[in-house]
């Protein structure tokens, strides 16, 4: 009888350039595993968005397997003491696995390390191996791109196996609508469905419509009403497709550097949560924790109008909701958004990183807290606190109305001239709130707080 080999799923739930399901499907029978672990990530437990996500990926990843001849096994609890139970249950000879860089899941994988074999395949290149010449990580994206040059093109992508060997018994497992990943009273999912399709099938067809895309993508990935982006994040996040198979996607498709450039930094955050695991708890750089955050009632209801779209700000608005209906938020909404909680109303960015990890379908232990403490500037990048994005301003420039008309519906019937500002105009709709804050008021508040990090 030959031993079975474990695999254990985590955010690779793909077929597809799955080199440790292929490694197993090479060594004997196998025994595909994923579990549902809210112990050993903390705070950093999947948030509402994406439990719903999982449940349909896991359904999806389940049924490919069984037209392989295979299952999904479903456990819950510690990964850890589960991955033990599995081992002993099984008779596995061994366990393999991608590589994750969150810092809880590196700990597992290092108490693991006797029974687990490691693959990489969630990065374009190994983030160990791509590091300034004193084998550091980088901490300016720029110089990282450049470093990450000696090692492109990555590896082409490696096929799904055609079948795989089932062991002669199957462990027991859960049955997922146990784990109620869907949410039910209320139900706030329904926008989700009509945007997302969560599943390797659904990412890869993304993933080849976008090839057609990628060349336009340097001017129409700013334009939030426009689909200029791929929207492969929470494919990429969940591992539905590789980031390999994603770069080699687009070899016959013109000049795609400036999206190749966007793809690598999912590699260079992991490169800094590798360096500094607890980033999104800390600030990069020390002399902000002497910065004076809000804090108290007013500060809290503040946090609230932002959270669900009522700051007055229509761009800022438009965003929270679209991240609140869909899961999802374009990258220059979430900058101006951040930006927005961050410097007007002077709130810790840990907060909106925190609701962000909650309500986003992509949202990503390295690329959620790299990317607050870029906006926030107080990470380990040169980005300075005192660049304060003008929301005003950015939403003339980057929406001709389209967006916010979609979003903030009291605010459909305004015209181009002055949607963006409806206040100043004396045009505002009732309903609709007045600005929580000014934006010179704001700014200042804001310079003046950076001094106190600087005094
Ligand atoms: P595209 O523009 O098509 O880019 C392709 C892929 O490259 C993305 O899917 C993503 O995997 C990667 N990518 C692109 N930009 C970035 C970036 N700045 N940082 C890291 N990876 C990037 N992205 C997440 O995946 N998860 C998060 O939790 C997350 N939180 C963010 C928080 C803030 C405050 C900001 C400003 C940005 C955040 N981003 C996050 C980055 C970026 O907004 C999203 O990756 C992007 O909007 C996803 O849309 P897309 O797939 O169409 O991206």
């Amino acid at each position: 009888m030959t031993s079975p080999h474990i695999v254990w799923f985590r955010q690779d739930l793909r077929l597809h350039d799955q080199p440790a399901l292929l490694e197993a499907a090479q060594a004997g029978p196998v025994i595909p595993v994923y579990i549902l672990d809210d112990e050993t990530p903390g705070d950093w437990r999947i948030g509402g968005a994406q439990r719903w996500w999982l449940h349909h990926s896991l359904t999806s990843l389940g049924k490919d397997l069984e037209a392989l001849g295979s299952r999904l096994i479903l456990r819950r609890g510690s990964a850890v003491a589960a991955i033990r139970a599995l081992v002993e249950e099984t008779g596995a000879e061994q366990v393999h696995a991608i590589r994750h860089y969150e810092p809880w899941w590196r700990a597992a994988e290092d108490e693991l390390s006797d029974v687990l074999t490691l693959h990489d395949g969630n990065h374009l290149a190994r983030p160990e191996c791509v590091t300034t010449g004193g084998g550091k990580p980088f901490r300016i994206y720029s110089a990282f791109w450049k470093g990450l040059q000696g090692h492109m093109p990555p590896a082409h992508p490696l096929d799904a196996p055609d079948r795989l060997d089932a062991p002669e018994a199957w462990p027991k497992g859960e049955a997922l609508a146990e784990w109620k990943l869907l949410p039910t009273r209320p139900d706030w999912s329904t926008g989700f469905g009509q945007d997302w399709e969560p599943g390797e099938a659904a990412a890869r067809e993304r993933m080849a419509d976008f090839g057609a895309k990628a060349s336009a993508y340097d001017t129409a990935r700013n334009m939030p009403s426009e689909e200029g982006s791929s929207r492969l994040s929470p494919h990429l996040h969940f591992g539905e497709v590789s980031p390999r198979a994603v770069w080699h996607s687009l070899d016959r498709h013109g000049d795609t550097e400036t999206f190749r450039k966007e793809l690598a930094w999912r590699d260079f955050t992991d490169g800094v949560v590798m360096a500094l695991p607890d980033y999104a708890d800390r600030n990069g750089r020390e002399a902000f924790d002497r910065l004076p955050w809000r804090t108290g009632k007013a500060a809290e209801a503040d946090l609230k109008a932002w959270q669900t779209g009522r700051t007055g700000y229509p761009i800022v608005d438009a965003g929270m909701r679209q991240l609140w209906t869909t899961g999802w938020m374009h990258n220059r909404v979430r900058m101006i958004a951040a930006s927005f909680l961050i410097k007007h109303l002077l709130i810790d960015w840990r907060e909106g990183e925190r609701w962000f990890w909650d309500c986003l379908v992509d949202a990503d232990y390295g690329n959620n807290s790299v990317n607050w403490q870029w906006v926030a500037g107080t990470g380990i990048d040169a980005n300075m606190f005192g660049r304060i994005m003008a929301p005003l301003s950015q939403s003339e420039k980057f929406d001709a109305g389209d967006y916010i008309r979609q979003w903030v519906p009291e605010l459909r019937g305004l015209p181009d001239a002055v949607i963006h500002d409806p206040e100043e105009a004396g045009r505002r709709p009732k309903g609709y709130p007045a600005k929580i804050i000014g934006h010179r008021e704001g700014r200042e508040r804001a310079l003046a707080a950076g001094q106190a990090v600087r005094g």
